[in-house]
Parts: structure tokens; C-alpha cells; sequence
């Protein structure tokens, strides 16, 4: 296929922009032209629930570039331009003012948007969201010392934002029907240390489902109804604020209209390719083919650009390595590694009541992957273990006396140190 001499990006989020970076380091000299339904320079969104949330950070801060970046590396960023379709057979997008612009290949990088509660009143404005900078805004200014929140899941972004609530002195409820939310993503032990974590910060927990969202025309109350299914008790919480922490949907209008394959996010293969040879998708908006989720985090997003760079130049891709995130919540930071439902076993490092500790997991011989609150270092050397396929001894893992970076220097010297991996 010929090198491409215009490309167009579809959304202007750090997957987006880290594919613009990518395509220049790499050499592309064409044209390179951002499409954003948003305004303004694009932003980083993990601050959204952290500094911007507690008022410690303006948009400047966040700015996944500075203004002058796009200029230098020949990024026509159109702010403000929503795409309406692609046209990868006629090489080109719309935009929604109607124009037709001409592109030999597409990036989709359109993102997630939250889910609404599936409930009665779940799509009531008064439930905030947290996506983009403008629904931090809007949040941040209802945050007000003694306010009433309730904040429903307490997955990642729920709990950074009920964190946040009780910092900034509101009186918060977090209500999840899962009893220790992110068990199944970072293991039994971390999930449980950090979900009780809220209730000695003065957070009131409540295991329960929603049924239905009461706000009333003219009401500053919002009265959120729980299931009474035995799961929950059956009652009403009022709050000044309610906040909606369930999850995203990716954005695949798009795509499914361009005729894509399209399957819990757009289905991509190695280089980040969509069924259309001229399509490539990256961040929260595409999913592995194989890969059973989605991984909606930063450093995906990031990787993910880089790798569309790789597939749309026809370049050999950087070798992938083990999926990576972190959360903050109460001054302590959550990392993890790796997939934790792969791992056959658990070994602990530290103790848990010491606030920093970590949980390897590991299947055979082999460390699939490693979650740690406050311990950098651990889940440092665990994504090198894993992503270096060394066997391990799980004793020498447990031992808080071993260095986990020196078990790469051991296995360095072992004969049998595979370390075959497939690309992204
Ligand atoms: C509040 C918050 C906190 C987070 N904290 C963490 C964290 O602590 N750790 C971590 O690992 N991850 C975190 N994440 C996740 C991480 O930020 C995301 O995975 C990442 O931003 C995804 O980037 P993206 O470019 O795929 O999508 P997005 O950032 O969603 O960007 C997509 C963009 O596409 C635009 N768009 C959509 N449709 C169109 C169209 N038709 N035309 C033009 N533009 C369009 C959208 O407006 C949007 O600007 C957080 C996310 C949020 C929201």
C-alpha cells in the first residue's frame, strides 16, 4: 500500500495526539489534521478528578500540549470541528458542517462517553457526570463544604471523586451494589484496604443498587431511591449533588456507520488496524480482537497512539507489554499491572494494615501481574518481570527483603529466560 500523504484524527484526546506525536517522530511529513468536537487545546483527563476536582489545577495545567507544539509539528488542530461520518472508500470525513475533507487514512479516536444510571431519573441533568472539563467545572462548583453528595459506583472515577468530596468537606455517600468494588481488577486484598479506606475518611458506604432518581422541577434535592432487594435496604438518600461513576460507552457511531466492525468498541488487530484497511482506532474507543475488555486507561491510550503511527507507516511494531494504571484516592496511590483474573495465585508483599503494600499474581512459574497501593517501585520492576516473561520463584517474591528488580538481574543470568511476546 503507498505511504499516505494526509491523515485525518478523528477526537483530540491523549490517544489522538499521541498518534499525531508518533506519525511525526517517525518521519511522516504529510498532512495531519486534528478533528475536535471540543474547544479549545486538547487536555489530560486524570486531573479532571483530582487537582481540577479539588480547584488545585486550571485548564493551562492540564493541556496535553502546549499551543505552540501544534504549530511546530504541523498538527492542523480544527477545534471545535465534530466529524458527522468517515469515508474511508472515497478517502475523506465529514465534518458536521457539511464540508468533505480528503484523508488517505482515519484515526478514531472518539473516546468514551459516561453511561447514564439505567434507572427512572438516571438521565436527570442534575446527575453529573465526569468526562470533560466542563463537567469538572460544573461539579467543582457544587463541591461546597457541608453539601450533601452521593456519588453512585465506586469503581475508579467514583471513588477519586467521592475522595475528593470528603477533602474538600461535603458530607459524601458512595453507593455501589458490589461489595468490594475492583475485587476482580486488582485483587481481594487491595480492593478491600481501599474500599474501607472510605469509611475511615468519614465517607458513608452503602452496598446497594439503584432503582430510581428523584428530582423534582424546581427542587435543589435530589432524592436517589436504592433497591430493596435484600442486596440494599430500600432507601432514599437525598443529596444537594448526585454524581454518576459507572462506566463509559465507547463512541462507535462512526464507525458502525462506515460499515467497521464494531464489538464492545471498534475491533482492532496489531497496529491498531480496523477492518478497514484504511482505518486505524485507538484509546477507549477500540478493543484488541481477542481481548475480551477494553482498556480504558492513560497509558493504553498513549501506547495505542504510538502503535496506529507504527501500523499506518507500515513500520514493525514496538513489542507490547503488560496493560498499567493507577488511581489516587485519599493520598494514597493504587497502581496495577498485568490482569489479575489471569493469575492462578496471589503472593503478598507487606502487610496490608501498613497502608503500602502489593499483591503479585502469578500463573505457573511465570508473574502475569501485580497490584500495589503506594509501593512505585514493586509495580516497576513487576511490569519489567512481566513483560520480560521470566520465570520466577515465588518465595524469593514474598520475601520483603528481595528487591523485586533484582529478580530480573538473576534471570538475566538463567539459561531458560524466555522472552518472546506478541505486539500490540
Ligand atoms: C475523570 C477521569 C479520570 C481518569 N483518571 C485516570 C487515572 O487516574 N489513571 C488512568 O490510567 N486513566 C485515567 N482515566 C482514563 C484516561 O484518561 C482515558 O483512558 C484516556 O483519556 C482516553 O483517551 P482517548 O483519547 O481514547 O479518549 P478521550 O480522552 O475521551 O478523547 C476522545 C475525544 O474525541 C472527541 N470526539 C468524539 N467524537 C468525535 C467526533 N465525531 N468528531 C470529533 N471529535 C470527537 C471527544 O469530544 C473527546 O474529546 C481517567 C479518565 C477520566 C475521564
Amino acid at each position: 500500500m503507498s505511504p499516505p500523504r494526509s491523515v485525518a484524527v478523528v477526537g483530540a484526546g491523549l490517544a489522538a495526539v499521541s498518534a499525531c506525536d508518533a506519525l511525526r517522530a517517525q518521519g511522516y511529513d504529510g498532512e495531519l489534521v486534528l478533528y475536535s468536537a471540543e474547544r479549545g487545546l486538547p487536555y489530560d483527563r486524570p486531573p479532571l478528578s483530582k487537582d481540577v476536582l479539588l480547584g488545585e489545577a486550571r485548564r493551562d495545567d492540564v493541556l496535553l500540549r502546549p499551543e505552540r507544539w501544534y504549530e511546530e509539528q504541523r498538527v492542523d488542530l480544527r477545534d471545535g470541528t465534530p466529524v458527522r461520518a468517515i469515508r474511508p472508500h472515497e478517502g475523506g470525513v465529514e465534518r458536521a458542517d457539511g464540508v468533505v475533507a480528503g484523508a488517505d487514512r482515519v484515526v478514531l479516536a472518539t473516546g468514551g462517553t459516561p453511561r447514564t444510571l439505567p434507572v427512572p431519573g438516571g438521565d436527570d441533568p442534575a446527575v453529573h457526570v465526569l468526562r470533560t472539563w466542563q463537567d469538572a467545572e460544573r461539579l467543582r462548583e457544587r463541591l461546597l463544604p457541608r453539601s450533601r453528595v452521593t456519588v453512585v459506583g465506586a469503581g475508579l472515577i467514583g471513588a477519586e471523586t467521592a475522595a475528593v468530596a470528603v477533602a474538600l468537606g461535603c458530607r459524601v455517600t458512595l453507593v455501589d451494589p458490589v461489595p468490594v468494588p475492583l475485587a476482580a481488577v486488582v485483587g481481594d486484598e487491595i480492593a478491600g484496604v481501599l474500599h474501607r479506606r472510605h469509611t475511615a475518611e468519614g465517607i458513608e458506604v452503602i452496598t446497594a443498587g439503584v432503582e430510581r432518581v428523584e428530582h423534582r422541577p424546581g427542587a435543589t434535592e435530589v432524592l436517589v431511591h436504592l433497591a430493596g432487594d435484600g442486596v440494599g435496604d430500600g432507601r432514599v438518600v437525598a443529596a444537594d449533588t448526585v454524581v454518576a461513576g459507572i462506566g463509559i460507552r465507547p463512541v462507535t457511531g462512526l464507525a458502525e456507520a462506515a460499515g467497521l466492525r464494531v464489538d464492545n468498541g471498534v475491533v482492532v488487530h496489531p497496529g491498531q488496524r480496523t477492518s478497514h484497511p484504511n482505518v486505524f482506532a485507538v484509546g477507549d474507543v477500540a478493543r484488541l480482537d481477542g481481548h475480551r475488555v477494553r482498556h480504558e486507561h492513560w497509558d493504553a491510550a498513549q501506547l495505542g497512539g504510538a502503535a496506529a503511527a507504527h501500523g499506518i507507516l507500515g513500520r514493525p511494531l514496538p513489542p507490547a507489554g503488560a496493560t498499567w494504571f493507577w488511581s489516587d484516592r485519599h493520598g494514597c496511590r493504587l497502581e496495577a499491572v498485568g490482569t489479575m483474573a489471569d493469575a492462578e495465585r496471589t503472593v503478598l508483599r507487606g502487610a496490608p494494615d501498613s497502608g503500602a503494600f502489593t499483591v503479585l499474581g502469578l500463573s505457573g512459574d511465570r508473574l502475569v501481574a501485580a497490584a500495589a497501593v503506594d509501593r512505585a517501585r514493586d509495580i516497576k520492576a513487576a511490569r519489567r518481570i512481566i513483560d520480560r516473561d521470566v520465570p520466577v520463584d515465588p518465595a524469593l517474591l514474598a520475601d520483603e527483603g528481595t528487591d523485586l528488580r533484582t529478580v530480573l538481574k538473576r534471570s538475566d543470568t538463567a539459561p531458560d529466560a524466555a522472552r518472546g511476546r506478541t505486539h500490540r
